[in-house]
């Protein structure tokens, strides 16, 4: 995912303001945090592993001046989690210099990279963030120019914050995968991955930015330009409205707390059940319980609790972590104990976290455990900017719900259909990517990007040995 934020403000402490626009957006990647400055055109950038106040102390931010300034939470998609692929990325070329935040994912990044490499471009990352800033960098062309072929050059997924120039600029794939919203603080035009941060800073959502579109802020105001037509619309990840965004983010103007209770009471109409006790897994699923609570009219109630102290578990890098995030994450309550208890999540990944949570409840003492997921089952992967990783590692990519039920070791288990999750979106299907649950992918996913996250890097490697 990643959460990237912009602010051109020559008033105000743009880095302090950036620090806290990465805190609302720090669920969204917690590996490493950075910000970038751009102070009379020049440039700066602190960036440190691990989550947003764990890499910024006031000092720290004290010596982060300038008039515009760009942040980043980083998760990985492309790249291993290392300090050299923490964002913002900066490239100097004949053309610039260049700060980039990114989420999103290039499906030609092995690509590009090559041929930048044969031109002679230093590259020192294995993230597909600095193949981008060094096209742009090194074109001696006028910023909004690189920064179009920029575009026609990519595929993917990808939106984008960048300091140019002495300019912010912020721009979204032609499809419109990942989420781009443009705020406005007074006088002063903010860019960030989700309302959320908006919120927080006392600012207002203006709107999206339009897939294709590109914003530049400077001394003179904010210009758009339509540097690329969308693709037959757009095609916003629906991943977004039922997990990764905050539930008090707007996205296509929904809120996406109401979208998930909706798909909860959805789900209790499509795949009712006796019994005593809707709990959630917290805090993903509790909108979608409350819904499924609601609609059914099964009390609902806390039967696990989840130490706050821990990161989201899907979110980490690797399995190893994975496993070990579970166990230290969740307990179960004695309120379970004798009950049928539903337990509510917004999706099943890989299968490892609900496993653990069914066999929690039932050693807790639950008669009954019924899964129900506030999605449709997963059975692609995301090559845009989500990892899904590899076909092998999605429990539904090749078993049946009823196989999926008897590995979870739950009494039963329903997902929610995809008609039922498109009517609780309350916007038309033409707008969303929904690759991961159909198969159905909104751009060209070339073959060499049937791949582990980890194959751009590998390349890499190779190609420097
Ligand atoms: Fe989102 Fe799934 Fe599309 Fe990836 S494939 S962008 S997770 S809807």
């Amino acid at each position: 995912m990643c959460g990237i934020f912009g602010i051109y403000a020559p008033e105000r402490d743009v880095a302090r303001i950036t620090h806290f626009g990465l805190v609302a957006l720090q669920h969204r990647g917690q590996e490493s945090a950075g910000i970038a400055v751009s102070d009379e055109g020049h440039l700066m950038v602190l960036r440190d592993m691990g989550l947003v106040a764990q890499a910024f102390t006031e000092e720290k931010l004290r010596g982060l001046g300038g008039q515009a300034a760009i942040g980043h939470t980083r998760y990985s998609t492309t790249g291993a989690t290392m300090w050299t692929n923490a964002q913002p990325s900066v490239q100097h070329g004949a053309g610039r210099a260049v700060a980039i935040a990114h989420n999103g994912n290039l499906t030609n990044a092995a690509e590009l990279r090559g041929e930048l490499v044969a031109s002679g471009a230093r590259l020192t990352s294995t993230s597909d963030t600095e193949v981008l800033a060094a096209l742009i960098a090194r074109a001696e062309e006028p910023l909004e120019e690189a920064v179009t072929h920029a575009m026609e050059r990519s595929e993917g997924g990808y939106s984008i914050v960048l300091l140019a120039d002495g300019k912010l600029v912020g721009f979204r794939d032609p499809d419109g995968i990942r989420p781009l919203a443009l705020g406005r603080l007074e006088d002063d035009w903010l860019l960030a991955s989700e309302s959320c941060a908006f919120d927080l800073l006392g600012a207002e959502l203006v709107r999206e930015v339009a897939p294709g579109e590109v914003v530049v802020v400077d001394d003179s105001g904010l210009r758009s330009i339509q540097a690329l037509p969308p693709k037959g619309g757009a095609a916003g990840c629906i991943f977004e409205f039922i997990y990764f965004a905050r539930p008090d983010s707007v996205l296509s103007g929904i809120e996406l707390y109401g979208a998930r209770v909706r798909m909860g009471e959805q789900l209790a109409e499509e795949a009712p059940v006796d019994a005593d006790l809707v709990v959630p897994i917290p805090d993903s699923g509790t909108p979608a319980a409350i819904g499924f609570a609601r609609r059914s009219g099964i009390p609902y109630g806390e039967g696990l609790i989840k130490s706050r102290y821990v990161g989201r578990t899907f979110i980490q890098p690797d399995q190893a972590m994975r496993e070990h995030g579970i166990r230290t994450k969740f307990n179960a309550l004695d309120e379970v104990t004798g009950k049928r208890v539903v337990v509510v999540d917004d999706s099943i990944v890989r299968g490892t976290t609900t496993r653990k949570i069914v066999a929690m409840l039932f050693d807790a003492g639950a008669a009954e455990v019924h899964v129900r997921i506030s999605s449709p089952p997963i059975v692609s992967p995301c090559f845009y900017g989500v990892d899904m990783a590899t076909e092998e590692e999605l429990i539904a990519s090749t078993r049946s719900v009823g196989e999926i039920c008897a590995r979870l070791g739950a009494t039963s288990l329903a997902y929610l259909s995809l008609e039922g999750l498109q009517h609780a979106t309350q916007r038309p299907a033409r707008e969303f990517c929904r690759a991961c649950l159909t198969g159905d992918y909104p751009t060209r996913v070339p073959h060499e990007a049937q791949l582990a996250k980890l194959r751009f890097e590998r390349d890499v490697i190779s190609a420097s040995r």
